[in-house]
């Protein structure tokens, strides 16, 4: 074990990053430099007049920022097959879709191996700050990872999501085990090619495994949340294939068949152990240390959409600590999380200087009720480099990368917590674009987090939680409104509901929504709670459409083209309250 961790050599990242961070200014000018003439006969940088320049003063001035939709026709060429050089200098191989949840719709980005490095750099960087604070020793990571199918474009190009591009790797899987974490589950399982037999087979693994458990992770924490509600439901059929040594029928597929057959004995122990184990929890408290008494923390993306779901991984983790995964995209990895023992809430993800060039656009003023008006200003100020944000500001951040995107708009917004050496520490604030807008109310993402949190209290001592929500702007009628959809883990009276319903519209502060709502230039906010099982129709349909459970992130709001998921949505709402907050 030693050998190995002598292999991994942690304290010589860790120097390494020291050093990068210390001179974070030099090396993202080396970046940029480096990015610049690798990619120099790239039709897309030859057209911008650069002229071999490749200094950040001259870079902003002749390339322009741009978002996705401005790629696409340099993109799609690359898809359907011209290997001449459109974006990068050498032709790209691979494509990553992403998952779509998002922005609603599937995108294709580039991905190259300096794009696998990247992450790896990433994952190797947080680990090894994390293993001074949590060791994990010889262990096994019960990982809820899934690979998409991985097809061909049009021109012959890979495609996957970006973490099936990584996860099948060779380099990721000599990552995972240097960096002890290797997943318990075999490539049949993560890679299987229906996810709910997968992720029956991981649970399966994991239990065989329970002993070596060290870390419970995901990329996004919902994967973890969603795994132990299934775990609820499938633990005594998973105790009945352990006692007999035999896999439940209701897993079809034949190569995950022949794997686990191989793995499964009967266990008739283990499975009064497991039987006993969660006989004993209460509502099902502490079940990831009941069942894997050697596990050190639980570890996955739990930031911006993810943080509705902290409440649930606390209950299911007891008192294993919570992680927060690093923060990157499909686009690529922007910073690792060194700060382990910071509790995912305040969680902060410090910038790798070489693993791409970072701009960013100062969104907010001096007052607060300027920053709705900043964030989105179409008029927008400069933007400044790595090493002159300021604390306490917040930014959208600018990626440019390895693999052909060139002062690309994330979409991200972030807030500087401090910074390391020379290189800032990131909090993610929310996606840029606005959920809830109808005249001069504007209501983003984590402005809806914070109403639909505000308002769940009102179940708490019901003992009833929100499960998922989303939420829609209804224009149809007159004035528009906000409809808030929730599914809720029980029943509650009227009045309850309707408490909620009202609490959600005194919820949203905004100086925009407060004043439409006195003057009824928006209607009524409306609370529409759905069956249970909605939420798991609505990832179903993101599934059936080419999503990856691994990539999933509930929409929080729902585009009025969206028809499969209003109809679902609406087929299944069993109560609605308009609000009587405002009169
Ligand atoms: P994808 O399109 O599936 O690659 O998802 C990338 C997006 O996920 C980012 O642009 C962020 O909006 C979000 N994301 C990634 N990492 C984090 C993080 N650590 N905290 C919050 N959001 C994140």
């Amino acid at each position: 074990m030693l050998e190995k961790m002598e292999e991994f050599k942690a304290e010589k990242v860790i120097e390494e990053f020291e050093e990068l961070t210390k001179d974070a200014g030099r090396v993202q000018r080396e970046t940029l430099k480096k990015i610049l003439e690798d990619n120099a006969s790239a039709e897309y940088l030859q057209k911008q007049g650069l002229n071999g320049r490749t200094d950040p003063e001259s870079y902003q001035a002749c390339v322009p920022l741009v978002t996705h939709a401005d790629l696409v026709p340099y993109i799609k060429r690359i898809a359907d097959g011209d290997t001449s050089p459109v974006l990068t200098g050498k032709p790209i191989k691979t494509m990553s879709l992403s998952s779509g949840t998002t922005q609603g719709k599937q995108k294709y980005v580039p991905f190259n191996d300096e794009l696998l490095e990247t992450t790896l750099q990433i994952y190797r960087t947080s680990f090894a700050f994390r293993n001074r604070e949590f060791p994990v020793r010889n262990g096994m990571a019960l990982q809820f990872i899934y690979g998409s199918k991985q097809f061909k474009t049009e021109g012959g190009l890979f495609a996957g999501t970006a973490t099936t591009n990584v996860f099948s790797s060779s380099q990721f899987k000599t990552t995972m085990k240097a960096i002890e974490s290797p997943c318990c589950s075999p490539d049949e399982v993560i890679f299987g090619p229906d996810f709910r037999q997968s992720l029956y087979c991981h649970l399966l693994c994991g239990l065989i495994h329970h002993n070596e458990i060290q870390l419970v992770s995901s990329t996004f924490a919902h994967s973890i949340v969603y795994a132990f509600r299934t775990f609820e439901q499938v633990w005594e059929q998973l105790c009945a294939d352990i006692q007999d040594g035999v896999l439940t029928k209701d897993v079809t597929v034949p190569s995950i068949r022949a794997v686990m057959s191989k793995l499964l004995k009967p266990n008739p122990e283990l499975a009064e152990w497991i039987y006993k184990k969660c006989s004993g929890l209460s509502n099902w408290y502490g079940v990831i240390p009941a069942l894997f008494p050697n596990v050190k923390y639980v570890y996955g993306i739990m930031t911006g959409s993810m943080e509705p779901y902290l409440k649930k991984l606390r209950h299911y983790a007891g008192d294993v600590p919570l992680l927060s995964a690093d923060y990157g995209s499909s686009e690529g990895w922007i910073g690792a999380n060194i700060n382990p023992k910071l509790p995912p809430e305040l969680a902060t993800y410090a910038v790798l200087p070489n693993i791409g060039y970072f701009e960013f656009i100062p969104l907010r003023g001096s007052a607060e009720e300027d920053r709705q008006d900043k964030i989105q200003s179409s008029f927008e100020s400069k933007p400044v480099g790595l090493t002159e944000v300021k604390i306490g500001e917040e930014y959208e951040i600018i990626v440019t990368n390895f693999a052909g995107l060139y002062r690309y708009r994330l979409g991200d917004v972030v807030k500087i917590a401090g910074f390391h050496n020379m290189t800032p520490e990131l909090q993610f604030v929310c996606r840029r674009n606005l959920l809830l807008t109808i005249n001069i109310d504007k209501n983003t993402e984590k402005d809806l987090q914070l109403a639909v949190e505000a308002a769940a209290e009102v179940l708490a001592p019901e003992k009833v939680e929100v499960i998922d929500f989303t939420s829609q702007v209804d224009k149809s009628t007159d004035p528009g409104h906000y409809v808030i959809f929730w599914e809720i883990s029980g029943e509650v009276s009227v009045e309850v509901s309707s408490e909620c319903c009202n609490c959600l519209d005194r919820s949203f502060v905004d100086a925009g929504y407060i004043s439409s709502r006195k003057v009824n230039s928006i209607g009524p906010l409306e609370l529409k709670l759905v069956r249970r099982g909605t939420f798991q129709k609505i990832l179903d349909h993101y599934l059936g459409i080419g999503g990856v459970l691994s990539q999933y992130k509930t929409p929080r709001c729902v585009n009025p083209n969206n028809n499969m998921v209003l109809q679902i949505l609406y087929s299944n709402v069993v109560k609605s309250h308009f609000s009587t907050a405002f009169g």
